[in-house]
């Protein structure tokens, strides 16, 4: 049984979010203890929807001491926000956990990052890519130099793509470095990079030092700024293989991005091979799927699609044990897949309006991540309402 000891306490706490695939933890103190909540597919829950012996939890002090001894934080500091990690091991299994302790209202917030999960997908065939897509995806990757962007917000499942693209090149034949903020998950074959930025190591700055290693492909985690998407673009076009992410929402505001950033659009248009935009979006549990019939509200987003889908039946969890009562299991991605060509090329270099490379794109990309997610409701994969929670209802 459980006792005091307050390493119990935090192995504990690991051991119920690891079994529970959670992503992160959320620690707050509250009068009575700790208040605690588990992130799972894209969604916060209280700990007690996984695990029923949360009552030693009470003894906060402690266990926030433990968890700033593991991290390798002050505990005498309790002003200012820190950060931290430390290896956590379960079952022969070890994951990197990142700890973000800010001080708040009512105490310590903390947050655990849980890094290398066994739930994270390395196959291109895994990330929810149609069948035409996944072909552009493949002739994407093949090719030797260019820059492949991945776009989509903060927890659209862009680091997946990034790993698992990383994971299809990761061939004895090629050099590839990769230059990660944080490295999320360790791969064999390849040169991992941690930026730091503390002491100027900067994403920009290994970029002029890895070019000298004889790369073939260069993944860089993110690109956030004018002076790397500036060394980036010079880098792809000079024939080497670039792979990056963009924090931004889709395709035609990835270019607006650029060309803020005062990357001029001929060097744009001749560099960027092609870009995916992505999302994540919960499957329906298996265990509890059920017909449904659509709300009136659901049909309206459905808009002039609901037309050709007659006779199709909706699907919905209805809530089981096994999906803690949600109706929904793991996730999968929603995207938008565009190669570059020519048309899009000279489209860019003479500064068309956004309406004509968002008619171009269309045209070239054949799915939208809206027709992906449709595709995915009429396979009974997800539902409207998780597809409106992820995309809105536009
Ligand atoms: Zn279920």
């Amino acid at each position: 049984m459980l006792n005091e000891n307050p390493r119990d306490g935090v192995d504990y706490i690991l051991g119920g979010a690891v079994a529970s695939r959670a992503s992160d933890v959320h620690i707050d103190q509250v009068n009575d203890g700790l208040h605690i909540r588990f992130r799972v597919d894209g969604l916060l829950y209280p700990i007690s929807n996984f695990m029923n012996n949360v009552f030693f939890l009470n003894d906060s002090q402690t266990i926030i001491q433990r968890i700033k001894i593991l991290a390798g934080a002050d505990i005498s500091e309790h002003r200012l926000p820190q950060d931290g990690d430390f290896e956590y091991t379960s079952e022969n299994r070890s994951y990197n956990i990142r700890v973000s302790i800010v001080p708040a209202s009512h105490g310590e917030a903390i947050v655990l990052r849980i890094l290398n999960r066994d739930d994270t997908m390395f196959d291109l065939g895994d990330l929810g890519l149609e069948q035409e897509q996944l072909s552009i995806l493949k002739r994407l990757i093949a090719t030797p130099h260019g820059l492949l962007l991945i776009t989509g917000p903060t927890g659209s499942g862009k680091t997946t793509l990034f790993y698992s693209i990383l994971n299809a090149l990761n061939k004895p034949i090629r050099n590839i470095i990769s230059i990660e903020d944080p490295i999320e998950l360790r791969m064999n074959g390849i040169r991992q990079l941690q930026i730091r930025e503390n002491i100027g190591l900067t994403f920009a700055k290994f970029l002029r030092s890895v070019v000298r290693q004889d790369p073939d492909v260069i993944m860089l985690g993110e690109i956030r700024d004018r002076e790397t998407a500036e060394m980036a673009v010079q880098i792809a076009s000079i024939g080497i293989m670039l792979v990056s992410t963009f924090h931004t929402f889709d395709i035609p505001s990835l270019i607006v991005r650029l060309s803020e950033m005062e990357i001029p659009s001929s060097i744009m248009a001749q560099s960027i091979s092609g870009v995916i935009s992505t999302r994540l979006v919960r499957k329906i549990c298996p265990d509890c799927k059920a017909d449904y019939q659509l709300s009136d509200y659901e049909k309206k987003f459905l808009g002039d699609n609901i037309m050709g889908l007659a006779g199709v039946s909706f699907k919905k969890g209805k809530g089981c044990a096994k999906c803690n009562q949600t109706g929904y299991s793991h996730r999968t991605g929603i995207n938008e897949i565009v190669a570059f060509d020519e048309s899009l090329r000279a489209a860019i270099i003479s500064k068309a309006s956004s309406m004509t490379l968002n008619q171009l794109i269309k045209e070239l990309s054949g799915k939208s991540i809206r027709d992906s997610a449709i595709s995915k409701i009429v396979q009974g994969i997800t539902t409207v309402e998780e597809v409106i929670r992820v995309v809105g209802v536009v």
